[in-house]
């Protein structure tokens, strides 16, 4: 089986800068502006993370498609890492955003959208009651939040290398000797997150166990497959066992269904028939416009409403004066309804089957010892010849310096995947050229790395 040229590498990762420094002029000068106002010349921190020595300013975008402010045009399967996941843009929920702009946009006063983007939540996730939030990231804190207090317990648990927004409680992963550590480049943790949290491998039903039998666990925090390190599948039984041993230790479940709504309208909670006690759902729910949702079952909805006294409900910790704005609902409403259909699944899945058909041959082609894997509209290509069984394994794979050329190389050739790991999503305006594409530069950049 050959093996990456690790010395060709920089020569290569070489070429591709100065390629993408020249045909990038207009971005680099923008670049150069934003030192002086914007820390590291980003508005967001992780935006240093893209390769290439400086990001991409865009000027426009249409459905999987966008254009730099040099005028270039990309395939775009990032999408904004999942924000995007209906393309940019989408006409249903641009006509909804504009009528709700020119009619009032947040009152603190509810709109009958909410109601209407709640009843259509129970229908695609089965739990009952539902709240808002502007970001997935809250919606996971303020369910944790909640698991605490009627519990009563104060420890959550995770899975090793799992990501679930800014939560200060999921920034732990497993040291070498197995115990729960601050993760890398843990930025300013409040306390020591082994104090809030035990961690285990997914899939380790045993860890689980194990961790559930102290009794003070409040909650389960789990995305449904892992996607934040790669995709790692649940093995069979995996979500059943962690079902039973969750209700039998009195341990609440929430289920991130944020980037695994890329199974399908109902997400992976849907598909694979879960039952949480709280579901978390935000990014592309709105179109690209903030907003997010967690709901939960009637028993907790009871046990919560049972705890909140109303002279405090503004200032307990679960909140946000723009949480539930009405233009967040208006897009939620019109994106549920006309644009993340089972229709728009039914288009998506396919392109994601085609990108892994192709990239997997590619990899056969060449011999490489790296695989492709896929959740539903979302595709993942990893630098491991078989698929991880957990985070652990999925992080071991990583491999930060092939990574960047991989997107390096596909950039300077028009299209843009995620900044972190290998991810692959499909919207509904992607059409199979735009895959077919990605499958062409592949297979000359994997071409050229064991040449
Ligand atoms: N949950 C999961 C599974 C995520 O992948 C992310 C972001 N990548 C979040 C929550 C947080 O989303 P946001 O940054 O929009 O708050």
């Amino acid at each position: 089986m050959p093996a990456i040229s690790r010395s060709k590498l920089p020569h290569l990762m070489q070429r591709e800068q100065e390629r993408f420094s020249s045909a990038h002029p207009e971005s680099r000068a923008l670049f150069d502006r934003a030192q002086k106002s914007l820390l590291g010349g980003v508005p967001m921190n992780w935006m240093k993370k893209w390769p290439g020595g400086f990001p991409l300013f865009v000027d426009h975008a249409s459905g999987a498609h966008f254009v730099d402010v040099d005028g270039h045009e990309y395939v775009d399967f990032c999408l904004g890492d999942t924000g995007a996941m209906t393309g940019h843009s989408p006409q249903p929920t641009i006509n909804a955003a504009i009528e709700r702009v020119k009619n009032g946009i947040t009152f603190m006063l509810p709109t009958e959208d909410a109601i209407w983007v709640g009843e259509e939540l129970t229908r695609r996730f089965g739990l009952p009651v539902w709240q808002f939030a502007l970001t997935a990231t809250d919606a996971n804190r303020f369910s944790i939040r909640i698991a605490r207090e009627i519990t009563p317990r104060k420890k959550i648990l995770v899975f090793n290398w799992c990501y679930h927004g800014t939560v200060d409680e999921s920034f732990i992963t497993l040291d070498s000797s197995g115990r729960g550590a601050a993760r890398r480049g843990n930025i300013g943790p409040p306390v020591d997150p082994a104090v809030t949290t035990e961690v285990v491998e997914f899939n380790d039903i045993d860890g689980v166990e194990r961790a559930l039998t102290s009794g003070e666990i409040a909650c389960v925090l789990a995305e449904p497959a892992l996607t934040n390190v790669g995709i790692v599948h649940p093995e069979p039984g995996f979500h059943d066992a962690l079902r039973k041993l969750t209700r039998r230790h009195g341990t609440l479940l929430i289920i991130d269904e944020t980037h695994t709504i890329c199974a399908g309208p109902g997400g992976f909670t849907k598909a694979e028939k879960l039952e949480p006690d709280f579901l978390v759902i935000g990014k592309p729910i709105a179109g690209g416009i903030p907003g997010a949702a967690y709901g939960f079952t009637q028993k907790v909805a009871e046990r919560t409403s049972a705890r909140i006294q109303t002279a405090d409900c503004d200032t307990g910790g679960i909140g946000g004066t723009l949480a539930a704005n009405a233009l967040s609902l208006a897009a939620m409403r019109a994106t549920l309804h006309s644009v993340l259909t089972q229709d728009a699944f039914e288009h998506m899945i396919p392109l994601a089957e085609r990108f892994t058909q192709g990239a997997a041959a590619a990899i056969a082609d060449a011999g490489v010892p790296w695989h492709v894997t896929r959740l539903g509209c979302r595709a993942e290509y990893l630098f491991c010849k078989d698929p991880p069984k957990n985070g652990g394994q999925a992080a071991a794979a990583a491999d930060f310096e092939l990574e960047r050329y991989m997107h390096l190389h596909a950039l300077n050739r028009g299209v843009l995947l995620t900044p972190f790991h290998n991810m692959a999503l499909m919207s509904p305006a992607t059409i199979e050229e735009d895959v077919d594409c990605h499958t062409r530069i592949f297979t000359e950049a994997i071409a050229e790395l064991v040449s």
